[in-house]
């Protein structure tokens, strides 16, 4: 890691629009390349179940992201009252179609659906968001066929800004599948190579812990969790949560917050925001799957 010195009063910026919109030029461009003369664009299909509000816009942004790449983005969108049978079967048919490369089921589902399994109900080699179990399997063995977004995003910001994994003490803090759980596994694999501490809703004592953190990944999904108290001076913080808060100061009358409180810009050496930093983050790795699992099916 490049050490920022501990004078230093506010940390560097991990500034995840940037980097996004860098890495969504070399897709455009490698699509726009050498992949053009396949034929046909990429294409990735987005299943959502019900009116989530939150929903709606993530998969609005990913629309208009893959439209921005080139990639054909497929919109399919059922009722809150569709049934698990009628979600299997939009999965089943995007699973046959030959010019589907990836399929992305939209978290969280109505209640009488159940995550768990709908996750191994689509084809593994079109699992872009990587939650097969197959796919979680082939993470925890070194051998990723997909790396889940987030991580994924994490992992680049931390790699784009020179930050040293390898030997690091790393703190992970959430156990999600989505989230935790796979960047806990990432950023021990060789190659990366970092020390890794995983913190959950039943760790005592987490400013110990991530006081001895070189880099903390903070996804706990709780508003302005990680204190300037938690935090090694010129330790790298990338803030994986965001809450829409109440802020009557606001025209809007709600601001987006972090997992990581403000205060630690002014002890942390590298610090991602919130909003633009994993954010654009993890749609530029869905992207990036999405082109990858295109890039295998073309060449067999
Ligand atoms: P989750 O609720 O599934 O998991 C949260 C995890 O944090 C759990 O494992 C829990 O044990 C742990 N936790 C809760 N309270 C804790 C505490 N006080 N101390 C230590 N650990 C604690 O959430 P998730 O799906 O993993 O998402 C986490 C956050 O990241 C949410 O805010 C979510 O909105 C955000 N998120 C952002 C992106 C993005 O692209 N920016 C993507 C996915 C999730």
């Amino acid at each position: 890691m490049n050490p920022q010195p501990e004078s230093a009063k506010h940390a560097r910026l991990l500034d995840g629009k940037a980097l996004a919109q860098r890495i969504r030029d070399e897709l455009a461009a490698q699509l726009a390349g050498p992949l053009a003369k396949h034929g046909r664009a990429p294409c990735l299909a987005v299943v959502r179940v019900g009116d989530d509000p939150a929903s709606e816009v993530y998969v609005r942004n990913k629309h208009k992201a893959c439209t921005e790449v080139g990639i054909e983005s497929r919109r399919v969108e059922l009722p809150a009252s569709a049934a698990a049978d009628a979600l299997k079967a939009v999965v089943d048919a995007l699973n046959a179609d030959p010019v589907v490369d990836g399929i992305l089921v939209q978290l969280p589902l109505p209640d009488h659906i159940a995550a768990a399994a709908v996750r191994s109900w689509v084809d593994p080699t079109k699992d872009v968001d990587a939650l097969h179990p197959e796919n979680a399997g082939l993470l925890a063995a070194g051998e990723p066929r997909f790396i889940p977004c987030t991580p994924a995003g994490c992992l680049e910001l931390l790699r784009a800004n020179g930050i040293e994994t390898s030997g690091r003490r790393a703190v992970v803090i959430g156990r999600s599948l989505i989230v935790g759980r796979p960047m806990s596994i990432l950023l021990s694999l060789p190659g990366i190579d970092a020390t890794v501490t995983v913190c959950h809703s039943r760790t005592t004592d987490l400013a110990a812990v991530c006081g001895g953190a070189d880099i903390i990944i903070a996804a706990a999904g709780k508003p302005e969790l990680l204190r300037a108290a938690h935090v090694r001076p010129g330790a790298a913080v990338v803030d994986v949560g965001i809450h829409r808060v109440a802020d009557a100061s606001r025209k809007s009358g709600w601001r987006l917050v972090g997992d990581v409180h403000p205060e630690v810009a002014e002890v942390a050496g590298y610090l991602s925001p919130v909003p633009g930093g994993v954010g654009p983050m993890t749609i530029a790795m869905l992207l990036r799957n999405a082109v990858e699992s295109f890039q295998r099916r073309i060449e067999g």
